[in-house]
C-alpha cells in the first residue's frame, strides 16, 4: 500500500496532543494495586465530588437519555443568566454560549475569529488549549515570555502582552488564575490591558477557577461587559462545581461574538445529563463555598508543607500548587514517577517547559497528607 500523503495545515506537524492526568484505573492496571489506595492530584478535580442535586438531576434526565438535548440549552441559560444577573444588567440569554466544557468555547473562538493568516497573543506557561486552538486553524502563536520576577513571577505579563499585540492578532487567550502556575493578574491590570488592547482583538479571560478566589476581594469581571464589548468571559463546571466528566463550560459576551459562536457551535454540544446537572450545581452555592473554604485551608497548609521541606513554591490562587522537584531540569518528571510507584499521581510539567517543576491538585486533607508523605520518605 502506498504511503498516503495528508495535506494538513503546517502548524499541525508542531503540535502535540493534550496530555491529560493519568487514570487512577491506568496506574492500577499498571502496578497490581487497588484502585482505591491510589490518591489521583493530578486534574484539578473537586475531591469532594459534585453537589448531590447535580447528581439527583443526572439521574431524572437519564429517563430523557432517546432524546436530543435541548439544542438552545435554554433552562441552563437561564440559570446561568440568573446567576450573574446582578454582575451585568444588560445580561441576557443571547450573550451566553454553551460548550462541551469550556475548552470547546476556547476552540470556538479561535475558529470562529482566527485564520492561518492570523496571530494569536497568550503568555509563556499559559494554559495547553491556547496553543492547541491557534494552531488547529493554522494561525501563528505569539508566546509572550512571563513575568520574571517578583509575586506574579511565571505569570501573565498583560504590559507585554498588550505591546505584542500584531495588525493580524485575532485573539488574546488569559487565563486568571492561570494553570499551570496558579498566578493571577488584578482586576486593575486587566482594565489597563483591556484599554491599550484594539478593540478589533478578542480578548478572552478565561475564569475556570474563579470560584476558588475570596469572594470578598472579588471584583467581577463580567461586569466589565458593560464597558468592552470585545472581552469573552469562559467559564467551566468541571473544576469547583465537581463535573469535570460531563463535560460543560460556557462564556459570557456581547451578543454579536456569541451569535458567530453558536454558528460553528456543534448544535447538540451539551448532553442532556449535564445540561441538568449543571443547572442543578448553579443552584447549590452551599456546594461551592464548601469547595472553596476546604480548598483555601488545604491550599495554605499544602504551600506550607512544601515550604517546609524545601521547594520552592510558586504562590497558587487556584485548586492546585505547583512547586520545584529540583534543580535537573528533568526533576519534575523523576519525581512524578517516584510518587506513582507510591500510589500519588501527580502531574508533570515538562511539555509547558517546566520540567524541573511538578503540579499537585489540592485534594482532600487525607490526600494531601498521602502526598506529604510520600515526599518526606523521597527526600
Ligand atoms: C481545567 C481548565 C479549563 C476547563 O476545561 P473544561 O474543558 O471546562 O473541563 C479551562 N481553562 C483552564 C485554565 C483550565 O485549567
Amino acid at each position: 500500500m502506498p504511503t498516503p500523503i495528508y495535506p494538513a495545515y503546517p502548524t499541525i506537524d508542531s503540535m502535540t496532543p493534550y496530555k491529560t492526568g493519568k487514570p487512577i484505573d491506568e496506574l492500577a492496571r499498571e502496578l497490581g494495586m487497588d484502585p482505591d489506595n491510589i490518591v489521583k492530584l493530578a486534574s484539578n478535580e473537586n475531591p469532594l465530588g459534585c453537589s448531590p442535586q447535580a447528581t439527583d438531576a443526572m439521574q431524572l434526565a437519564l429517563a430523557d437519555a432517546a432524546r436530543y438535548p435541548d439544542g438552545s440549552g435554554y433552562a441552563l441559560k437561564c440559570a446561568i443568566l440568573d446567576h450573574h444577573q446582578d454582575e451585568w444588567g444588560d445580561l441576557d440569554l443571547d450573550h451566553i454560549t454553551l460548550g462541551n466544557g469550556s475548552n470547546d468555547i476556547l476552540d470556538l473562538i479561535a475558529r470562529s475569529f482566527v485564520s492561518s493568516r492570523d496571530s494569536v497573543v497568550y503568555s509563556q506557561y499559559a494554559f495547553a488549549v491556547y496553543m492547541l486552538a491557534t494552531k488547529a486553524v493554522g494561525a501563528e502563536a505569539v508566546v509572550v515570555p512571563s513575568v520574571s520576577s517578583g509575586a506574579q513571577r511565571f505569570g501573565h505579563d498583560l504590559k507585554a502582552m498588550a505591546k505584542a499585540i500584531q495588525p493580524n492578532t485575532k485573539v488574546v487567550f488569559l487565563a486568571n488564575p492561570n494553570n499551570p502556575t496558579g498566578t493571577c493578574f488584578t482586576h486593575d491590570e486587566l482594565t489597563d490591558f483591556l484599554d491599550s488592547v484594539p478593540k478589533d482583538v478578542v480578548v478572552v479571560l478565561d475564569e475556570a477557577y474563579v470560584e476558588y478566589f475570596d469572594p470578598e476581594h472579588y471584583v467581577s469581571s463580567i461586569s466589565l461587559l458593560t464597558t468592552y464589548s470585545n472581552l469573552v468571559i469562559s467559564r467551566t463546571f468541571s473544576k469547583a462545581y465537581g463535573l469535570a466528566s460531563v463535560r460543560v463550560g460556557y462564556a459570557i459576551c456581547h451578543h454579536k461574538i456569541s451569535n458567530y459562536l453558536n454558528r460553528l457551535r456543534q448544535p447538540f454540544n451539551v448532553n442532556v445529563m449535564a445540561q441538568a446537572a449543571a443547572t442543578a450545581a448553579l443552584a447549590d452555592q452551599a456546594f461551592v463555598s464548601q469547595s472553596r473554604d476546604m480548598n483555601t485551608t488545604q491550599l495554605q497548609k499544602m504551600t506550607q508543607a512544601l515550604d517546609e521541606l524545601g521547594f520552592e513554591v510558586i504562590p497558587s490562587h487556584a485548586n492546585f500548587i505547583t512547586f520545584k522537584a529540583g534543580e535537573a531540569e528533568e526533576s519534575g518528571v523523576e519525581l512524578y514517577h517516584a510518587l506513582l510507584k507510591k500510589g500519588v499521581i501527580t502531574r508533570p510539567l515538562a511539555g509547558y517547559g517546566m520540567g524541573a517543576w511538578l503540579r499537585v491538585s489540592i485534594g482532600l486533607p487525607e490526600e494531601n497528607d498521602r502526598l506529604i508523605d510520600a515526599l518526606t520518605t523521597l527526600s
